[in-house]
């Protein structure tokens, strides 16, 4: 192991996926976000900013994208 995060980007896809440094599976962030460990070979994943950047991006942006949204259609059902 050599404490560098691999992430692996799918070819067409700009969301890159993070891979175990011990058996190269692929980690999803549901699979880490709560352990931090991975699910095949129950390896300890080092969480460094990139994979803090990997958890949250989703998390990022559904925000930005409501943040762009100027009347949330629920506000308008609540007024009426
Ligand atoms: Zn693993």
């Amino acid at each position: 192991m050599t404490g560098k995060n691999i992430f692996k980007r799918e070819s067409g896809e700009s969301e890159k996926i993070l891979l175990c440094q011990n058996c190269n599976e692929m980690l999803f962030i549901c699979d880490i976000e709560h352990f931090e460990r991975c699910p095949y070979c129950n390896s300890r994943i080092k969480v460094d900013i990139e994979v803090e950047d990997y958890i949250l991006k989703p998390v990022i942006d559904k925000w930005i994208d409501l943040q762009k949204k100027p009347d949330p259609p629920f506000l308008e059902d609540n007024l009426m």
